[in-house]
């Protein structure tokens, strides 16, 4: 569960108000999609999420922990109840992408016994199992993503955040990148995207968050072209850069 409560930031660098009085709950098994301008919050909500910065006012939790009362030694469990993907995936080029994954699960010391079922099992879920000897410099952009998003579920966590996960890649293949986040959802884990394709938004539709000027201007479902009849009155007040 994520959950922020009157929550304000305040860089004082730049006198910004980054985010004001954000009350925001997104319940265990959700997906959902923030959306919002450039400027508009999006990466400053990501870092209270991540602990990465505390908020000026308000209470964040995230997956049962309370971030204002987060003791120092329980930071690596928390950190690890999370599974990121990045816009610019972050593999590690000398590796393998069965490496590039087992490499997160190593670092929490699985078994080599887990290791060597859990890398194809999730590999398999991404449809990437016979890529798994290539290198990401062998792979394409898309392929990348999935290793990514392979990656960022192996430990299994219960929340999976992913930040503009299609930026880097042919927009063509972003509809896959989501609906592999989709079939991650499925298989359990909560998923927060963000993203500024407002067309990928309003394709798949389900629970959309607009931020604007650090303001939660929108929280609710709307319903996707891929079950909705082709009509534009699901219009989120989402503006196109
Ligand atoms: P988004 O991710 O939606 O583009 P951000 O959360 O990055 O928005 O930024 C929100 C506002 O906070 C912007 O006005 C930005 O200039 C400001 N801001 C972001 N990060 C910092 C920072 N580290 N120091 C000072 N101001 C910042």
């Amino acid at each position: 569960m994520v959950e922020l409560k009157n929550v304000d930031v305040f860089y004082k660098e730049s006198g910004v108000d980054a985010l004001r009085d954000v009350n925001i709950r997104i319940n265990d098994g959700e997906f959902v999609f923030i959306v919002g301008d450039s400027g508009a919050g999006k990466s400053t909500l990501l870092k209270l999420l991540t602990n990465e910065l505390p908020p000026t006012n308000g209470r964040v939790f995230v997956n049962g922990y309370n971030l204002s009362k987060l003791k120092k030694n329980k930071i690596p469990k928390f950190r690890r109840s999370i599974g990121m993907v990045f816009q610019d995936f972050r593999l590690i080029p000398g590796m393998t992408v069965f490496e590039n994954v087992a490499f997160v699960l190593r670092v929490i010391d699985k078994p080599k016994r887990f290791i060597r079922q859990r890398v194809p099992y999730v590999l398999n879920l991404v449809k990437l199992a016979d890529r798994a000897k290539s290198y990401p410099s062998q792979l394409s952009g898309g392929e990348r993503q999935r290793v990514g998003i392979a990656r960022a579920f192996a430990t299994d966590p219960g929340l999976i955040i992913a930040d503009e996960p299609t930026g880097n890649i042919d927009p063509r293949l972003s509809y896959e990148i989501v609906e592999l986040l989709l079939d991650i959802n499925k298989c359990g884990a909560t998923v927060i995207m963000v993203t500024h394709e407002h067309d990928l938004v309003q394709y798949f539709g389900g629970r959309i968050i607009n931020l604007k000027n650090g303001q939660v201007a929108f929280d609710d479902f709307i319903a996707g072209k891929t079950n909705a009849a082709d009509d534009e009155s699901y219009e989120y007040g989402g503006d196109s850069e």
